[in-house]
């Protein structure tokens, strides 16, 4: 897949991290998209967002304001020369909205998990040279992200981009979509180049936490952001929680730290490639360590089969898991990530020690 980094989309506005994509969830008014690009534009966001088919989960709810605002998009575009971007979410909205000029388009999480839909936008992007975003897909799977990827890519899509906006669960979570940055980590490592864009509002859904996501996805190198900005957002007709007012964005972009990107030993940063040896070769070690213990958990496994014992033994489970816990906390590794690891490492002992008693 040839994916071109986002300096090389030729996107005439500057392309310095963090690239921000701002504007409201949706168009409501010619008057409130207008006001809130304005103060957008003055604080230098130089690409607008602004929903004109919104996706909604129940009936009934605001579904966007449809194609007059495009209209408005437009002439935002020509009043303050911002690139405008919308949601497309079938082939009536990618020639809608190509066809008002709409700069730059992306995929909604909802669209992003139907291969149909995705196959149907990226053969009516064909022959049209658009940059795209496609956000990750709302289950978490990272195969279907980079799915519509190559969906896009098939049909000759040249500059596309990632969103990262989380992941639904059923559970209550302090946010309103789990991030899940190992998904969009692993989206990176398979998807050379790709701009990943994060969406901390969708995140977030409350917007006391859009400067820590955001921090947090800069610090993971991501290449920009997209944040959620309605100039009334308490009366926002979607998402009022989560949207700021362009001031409160002015803040937070001010606040951000960014720290430097070095992608490899070569570096010439001799310490940090120091640092990165050591840790490669713990790493190594891990796996030895853990390569032992499996070849004495098949051993056990043998023991067991031989002497007709069950597999688990619901006690010596619960001593181990509550020895490593404390044993974790007195070295200050948390109890959730100790959890995490053993509950792993057990299930792959049983799974050996199950391929031994079947043997
Ligand atoms: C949006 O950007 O307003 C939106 C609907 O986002 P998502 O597809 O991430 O839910
Ligand atoms: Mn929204």
């Amino acid at each position: 897949m040839e994916i071109k980094e986002i300096k090389d989309w030729g996107l005439n506005i500057a392309c310095e991290r963090p690239i921000v994509i701002a504007g409201p969830c949706s168009a409501e008014t010619e008057a409130q998209v207008l006001i809130t690009a304005r103060d957008l534009k003055k604080q230098g966001i130089n690409i607008f967002r602004a929903g004109i088919w919104k996706p909604r989960t129940r009936p009934n709810s605001f579904e966007g304001v449809g194609t007059q605002g495009l209209q408005w998009l437009k002439k935002v575009k020509e009043e303050t020369g911002m690139l405008v971007s919308t949601e497309v979410a079938n082939e009536k909205h990618v020639f809608e909205a190509i066809k008002y000029g709409v700069d730059i388009l992306w995929i909604g999480a909802r669209t992003t998990a139907n291969p149909f839909a995705v196959q149907a936008i990226a053969e009516a992007l064909e022959g049209y040279d658009i940059p795209v975003f496609v956000k990750n897909p709302v289950n978490p799977d990272v195969e279907l992200w980079i799915g519509a990827i190559e969906r896009l890519s098939q049909t000759g899509v040249k500059r596309i981009g990632a969103i990262h906006r989380g992941f639904s669960t059923y559970e209550k979570h302090m946010y309103r979509n789990k991030p899940q940055w190992q998904i969009a980590i692993e989206l990176r490592r398979r998807i050379k180049n790709i701009p990943m864009i994060c969406d901390p509002s969708h995140i977030a859904g409350d917007k006391q936490y859009i400067q820590e996501i955001s921090q947090k996805s800069l610090d993971l190198n991501f290449d920009g952001l997209m944040i959620e900005s309605h100039i009334n957002p308490k009366d926002a007709w979607s998402d009022a929680k989560q949207q700021l007012e362009p001031h409160e964005l002015e803040l937070i972009l001010d606040k951000l730290v960014l720290r430097e990107m070095k992608t490899s030993i070569s570096d010439n940063n001799e310490l940090l490639g120091n640092l990165r040896e050591k840790i490669d070769e713990l790493d190594n070690n891990l796996f030895s360590i853990l390569d032992e213990r499996m070849q004495v958990a098949e051993q056990i496994g043998n023991y067991k089969n031989e002497n007709n014992l069950t597999i688990l033994q619901n006690g010596r489970w619960a001593d181990i898991l509550q020895r490593a816990i404390t044993k974790g906390e007195r070295m200050s590794l948390s109890k959730e990530f100790v959890e995490k690891l053993f509950k792993a490492i057990h299930q792959e002992s049983i799974n050996k020690q199950t391929v031994v008693m079947n043997k």
